[in-house]
């Protein structure tokens, strides 16, 4: 008699996931500068936290520095998605490159109210993860000292603002933890009542609503995978909502090759979304090598429609 066939298994698709309006465009930006102006163009930092994005880009003509001082003189030269401190445009005109700016405009927005609290004589405390790009660039928009950094409600709780000094006020990163950064408000609303900030706080619309999907299935399947990489922090934010939102095996892949089959042996039924900088092809990838293992039932769960398109710099429009 013949095997038994395998049980099917079930990958729940979480939507919205993957790129976001704002990787969209700083890929066409780049794209489009290549065709515009001829190879090579170079991009300070990648240019979204993904490196098929990258390696597909270095195939079509870009070279990636992290730093302007290793950009020749006669070069365009793009700065990535996650923004930069106000020095490096500075440094980029007094060299008299071609710049161009592919900073997603809704971490730009956050630099412009860094900006107008600083102005309005406001200390600013800044929500986001050390270390992170947008954060350094973020900071980055004003002088030294005028931003501190906040990570933790810890952070928040001991926070000591200088004796006679300025009233406060907060921004945030664009792609941290909805939940984990309310208890930081929370905590900071209530220690200083006068605090500046937005209605809720700087977290933008794809972060917002790949967690809100990634929590809606996480405590339907009993193993989540999360496409995107170890760098990219709206990513890992995806692994920790679905881990708080009950599933325990929730893991963050970079490809179809990190797949740990040996903790999914008699899994049923999987959770799959992406980080806002992964293509869409690494999550095809990632059903294809299921099938190639067995049958799959495809499922849906869409939370939110996204329709947002940001425009492209006016010299690279068409
Ligand atoms: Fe812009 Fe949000 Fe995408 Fe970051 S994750 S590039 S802030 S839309």
């Amino acid at each position: 008699t013949a095997a038994p066939a395998a049980a099917p298994v079930t990958l729940v698709l979480a939507e919205p996931r993957g790129f976001c309006a704002g990787v969209d465009r700083a890929i066409q930006i780049v794209e489009r500068a290549i065709e515009r102006f001829g190879a090579p163009v170079y991009v300070r930092h990648e240019i979204v936290h993904n490196k098929t994005v990258v390696q597909d880009l270095v195939a079509k003509g870009a070279v990636f520095v992290e730093e302007l001082d290793e950009v020749p003189d006669d070069v365009p030269v793009i700065f990535s998605a996650h923004g930069v401190p106000k020095a490096v445009p500075l440094e980029a005109a007094r060299r008299k490159l071609l710049a161009i700016d592919a900073t997603c405009p809704l971490v730009s927005k956050v630099h412009r109210e860094a900006e107008r609290h600083h102005g309005d004589g406001r200390h600013v405390l800044l929500i986001g993860h050390r270390g992170h790009p947008e954060v350094i660039g973020t900071m980055g928009q004003l002088p030294d000292g005028a931003v501190e950094l906040i990570e933790t409600v810890a952070d928040a709780e001991a926070y000591a603002p200088a004796k006679g000094g300025l009233p406060l006020a907060y921004a945030t990163q664009t792609t941290l933890s909805v939940a984990d950064t309310a208890g930081i408000v929370t905590v900071l609303r209530r220690r200083f009542p006068d605090i500046a900030g937005p209605k809720r706080e700087d977290i933008c619309y794809a972060t917002t609503n790949r967690q809100e999907a990634v929590a809606q299935i996480a405590a339907s399947v009993q193993a989540v995978l999360v496409i995107g990489a170890p760098n990219s922090s709206n990513s890992r934010r995806l692994v920790e909502t679905a881990a708080s939102a009950g599933c325990a095996n929730a893991r963050l892949i970079q490809t179809a090759d990190e797949i740990d089959w040996d903790r999914l042996a008699g899994v049923t039924r999987i959770g799959i979304s992406a980080g806002a900088s992964a293509p869409e092809i690494l999550v095809e990838q990632v059903i294809a090598a299921f099938r190639a293992r067995g049958p799959v039932v495809i499922e849906r769960v869409v939370t939110a429609e996204e329709g947002v398109v940001f425009k492209l710099p006016p010299d690279l429009n068409r």
